[in-house]
C-alpha cells in the first residue's frame, strides 16, 4: 500500500509543479514513505534518514539548493514528535491519511520553516480530495495497485496498523470505478485490489452496502482489464459469496494470499485472530473446491508471546496439510502499545531464529515443489517487459511468478500462452506456444 500511497502523492504533487527524478541527490523534495509494521522497518528509516541529510547538505554544497525533507507513513504517524526530535532538519511529518492535504502542508512549511507534524485522522475522507489524473506506477504500466480499503479493527494482539492506518473504512464503489477505468484507459490489464483488510470491503452503491465479491462483479465489466487480484485478505471475511466468486468471475486469478499467522488454537486465540486453525483448513478446501487450480499464499509469525514448542509444531502441521506456493514469515517484533508487547512469556531471540529456521525450510521446500509442479504445463502470462537475455521477452504466470522466453518485444502488454520448461531459483522459463502467436 506504500507504493500505491507514493504514487498518489506525486499525483498530488504535480500541479505544483513536482516532476520525478532518478536519485534523491537530484532532488528539491524528497519524502520517505514509512512502514511500522516490525521493529526492523521502523528502524530503518532512522538510517535512512542519516544517509538522505549528508546527500542534502552536499547538495546545499555543491549547488547553493536546499531540499524539502518529509517523512511520510506508519513511522511518521507514530513517532512524529520523535522523528523531529532525534531529525531536526526534517521540513514535515505527515501520517498515511493526510497527504491530499501535502499542497498546504508545503505552503505550511514554507510559512513556518521546517518541523510542521500532520498527524491527523482527517474526518475528510483521502479518496475525495485526490487528483484523477494518476502516474503510472509500475514497469510497462500494465498492473497497478488500486486501494479500494483502509484501516482496521480488528486489533490482533500484535499489530499497529489499527492505530497507525486508523478505522476501517471503505471506498464508495463508484469512486472504485472510476479509478479503475482510468488505469484501464491509461493501458493497465491487471489490477490489484489493496486493502489492510480487503476483504472487508463494503462499499456503497446507490444507498447500499456492497461485498468485495459484488465490486469484483462490476470491474469485470471493464473492457480491457484481464486481471483481478486482491490483498491483504482475513480468514474471518472470507465470505462463501467471495469463495464462489473464485469460481464464477473468470478474471480473479487462482492466486490468494490469506494469511493465517499461527497453526495453534490457543496462539490464535491468544492473537485475537478470531478463527481455529480447522476453520482455516476449512476455508481453503472450499476454495480449492470453488477453483482447483487455486494457490495460497500466507503470513506467519513465529515466537509470539507464550508460543511453546507444541505450538510451534502445530504450525507446521499446518503448513503441511495445506500446502503453500509462497509465503512471507516472521519473527515477532514487539510493537510499543500493542496489547502482545506488555504480555509475559517474551519467547527468547534464539528459539524464534530456530523456529523461522525450521518453518522457512519447509516453506520453501513447498514454493519449489509448487514451481517443479507447473513444469510440463501452459501459463498464461502477461508479457510486461524485454528479458534477461537479447532475444527474450518477460511475464508474470497468475501465480506472479517471472518467467522468461523467447518471444518479440511486441507481446509486451499482451496475455500469452506459455509451456513451463525450467524451474530456477526465483523464476521459470518456457517456450512460447505456436498457438499463441496465431491470436
Ligand atoms: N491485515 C493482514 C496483515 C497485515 S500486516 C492480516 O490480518 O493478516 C502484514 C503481516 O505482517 C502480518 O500478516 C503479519 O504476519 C506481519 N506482522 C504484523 N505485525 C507483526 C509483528 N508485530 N511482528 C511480526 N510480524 C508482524
Ligand atoms: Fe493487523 Fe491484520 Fe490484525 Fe488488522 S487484521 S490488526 S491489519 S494483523
Amino acid at each position: 500500500m506504500n507504493v500505491y500511497d507514493s504514487a498518489r502523492m506525486a499525483d498530488v504533487l504535480r500541479p505544483l509543479g513536482y516532476a520525478p527524478v532518478d536519485r534523491p541527490e537530484n532532488a528539491d523534495m524528497i519524502i520517505l514513505n514509512t512502514c511500522h509494521i516490525r521493529e526492523k522497518a521502523a528502524e530503518k528509516v532512522f538510517s535512512e534518514l542519516g544517509r538522505l541529510r549528508k546527500i542534502t547538505e552536499e547538495r546545499k554544497e555543491t549547488t547553493g539548493k536546499s531540499t524539502f525533507l518529509a517523512v511520510a507513513g506508519c513511522v511518521a504517524q507514530a513517532e512524529g514528535k520523535e522523528i523531529l526530535a532525534r531529525a531536526p532538519y526534517v521540513d514535515l511529518v505527515l501520517g498515511p491519511q493526510t497527504y491530499h492535504r501535502l499542497p498546504e502542508m508545503v505552503a505550511r512549511v514554507a510559512r513556518a520553516g521546517g518541523g510542521v507534524i500532520d498527524t491527523d485522522f482527517p474526518v475528510e475522507a483521502k479518496f475525495d480530495f485526490l487528483p484523477e489524473e494518476a502516474a503510472p506506477q509500475t514497469s510497462a504500466n500494465l498492473t497497478a495497485f488500486l486501494t479500494i480499503q483502509e484501516g482496521c479493527d480488528k486489533f490482533c494482539s500484535f499489530c499497529v496498523v489499527p492505530y497507525t492506518r486508523g478505522a476501517e473504512t471503505s471506498r464508495p464503489v463508484s469512486s472504485v470505478l472510476d479509478e479503475a477505468k482510468r488505469l484501464v484507459e491509461s493501458g493497465v490489464k491487471e489490477i490489484t485490489l489493496l486493502g489492510q483488510n480487503v476483504n472487508a470491503y463494503h462499499g456503497t452503491w446507490e444507498g447500499r452496502s456492497v461485498t468485495l465479491a459484488e465490486l469484483a462483479d462490476k470491474l469485470r465489466s471493464i473492457h480491457g482489464l484481464e486481471r483481478l487480484r486482491y490483498m491483504t485478505s482475513h480468514p474471518r471475511d472470507m465470505e462463501e459469496t467471495l469463495i464462489e466468486a473464485h469460481r464464477d468471475n473468470p478474471i480473479f486469478m487462482p492466486f490468494l494470499h490469506l494469511p493465517v499467522q499461527s497453526g495453534s488454537d490457543r496462539i490464535l486465540k491468544a492473537m485475537n485472530r478470531g478463527h481455529t486453525a480447522d476453520e482455516y483448513r476449512n476455508i481453503i478446501t472450499r476454495l480449492r473446491q470453488a477453483r482447483p487450480d487455486i494457490a495460497l499464499s500466507s503470513d506467519f509469525i513465529v515466537g509470539h508471546p507464550g508460543e511453546t514448542d507444541e505450538d510451534f509444531e502445530a504450525t507446521m502441521q499446518l503448513v503441511k496439510d495445506v500446502t503453500f506456493a509462497c509465503t512471507y514469515s516472521f519473527k515477532y517484533s514487539a510493537r510499543p502499545g500493542t496489547p502482545a508487547a506488555g504480555q509475559p512469556f517474551q519467547v527468547p531471540e534464539d528459539v524464534k531464529d530456530r523456529r523461522l529456521a525450521r518453518l522457512q525450510a519447509l516453506l520453501r521446500e513447498q514454493q519449489d515443489a509448487f514451481n517443479a509442479s507447473l513444469l510440463g504445463t501452459v501459463q498464461d502470462i502477461l508479457v510486461s517487459s524485454t528479458g534477461r537475455k537479447p532475444g527474450q521477452v518477460m511475464g508474470r504466470s497468475p501465480y506472479l511468478q517471472p518467467v522468461h522466453f523467447e518471444g518479440d518485444p511486441s507481446l509486451i502488454g499482451r496475455v500469452v500462452k506459455v509451456r513451463i520448461t525450467t524451474q530456477r531459483t526465483n523464476s521459470l522459463g518456457g517456450v512460447l506456444c505456436e498457438e499463441a502467436l496465431a491470436v
